[in-house]
């Protein structure tokens, strides 16, 4: 049995007026999430901020990106050890963005989601592919070279603590959904992939979608049997939408 998990990622937006707000609408309203797992990724400079409002409720923390590197002279980057000190549980490694507009390769996503695990936080593996790669039918190839990057370097039994979005790029922030039946055949395909290098971790593993996620389309696509809950961007930023979406996770 896998437990839902609807997580929000804030990007770069807010204010500490709006976190606030935000927040305190999401603690007011989580009952609404019933079984579902919901999590908050704010910028860095929010986390301290969001882990004292959601204190002494469900609502988990995590973090948008970390360092590959443990400590020392990295001028300007955050570690993992810095982030569980924080009271992060969870953190994004490989979004598509950091993957296009940092230019980060697969490798160093393999090796931040190796950071992440050394200092106990969970890393969430962001993997898709573009619009490009759709249309030349290279799909289930480049999120199977993402995700082997990883499997390769750190294991697959790594997997147990770990949770695997796909987000197909081409529906990020662009209002462009993949259909259910769409998100589905790469989810049933990321999850063959798990089971070629081990059964266990693979029927134990979440795989999230991520992709434009709104109230509207969320219930249809958490239907499908290999989807177990979402990554959600834009509509995180409004409360009610987004407990929306948790609430179609928790049914
Ligand atoms: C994301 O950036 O992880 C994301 C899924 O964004 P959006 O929901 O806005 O498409």
């Amino acid at each position: 049995m896998r437990r839902p998990l609807v997580a929000a990622n804030w990007k770069m937006n807010g204010s500490r007026t709006s976190v606030a707000q935000l927040v305190s609408s999401l603690v007011a309203g989580i009952s609404a999430a019933g079984d579902a797992e919901v999590l908050l990724c704010p910028s860095f400079i929010f986390v301290e901020q969001v882990q004292k409002l959601i204190a002494n409720t469900p609502i988990q923390l995590g973090a948008q990106n970390l360092s590959a590197e443990s400590d020392g002279a990295f001028t300007g980057e955050i570690s993992g050890s810095m982030l569980a000190d924080a009271g992060c549980r969870y953190v994004l490694v490989g979004h598509s963005e950091r993957r296009s507009l940092m230019g980060e390769s697969s490798s160093l996503v393999a090796h931040k989601f190796a950071a992440a695990q050394q200092h106990g936080l969970i890393p969430i593996l962001c993997v898709g592919e573009t619009l490009a790669d759709r249309q030349a039918g290279k799909t289930l190839a480049v999120i199977g070279d993402q995700f082997a990057a990883v499997v390769d370097a750190v294991g697959i039994d790594a997997f147990a603590s770990a949770v695997v979005a796909y987000e197909p790029v081409w529906a990020i922030g662009t209002g462009e959904t993949a259909t259910p039946e769409q998100a589905q055949e790469v989810h049933a395909a990321l999850r063959a992939m798990a089971a070629g290098r081990g059964a266990r971790i693979a029927s134990g593993l979440r795989l999230l979608y991520g992709g434009s996620v709104k109230a509207g389309n969320a219930a249809e696509l958490f239907s499908m049997p290999d989807i177990d809950g979402g990554l959600i961007g834009g509509a995180s930023l409004n409360a009610q939408e987004f407990l929306a979406i948790c609430k179609a996770a928790a049914s």
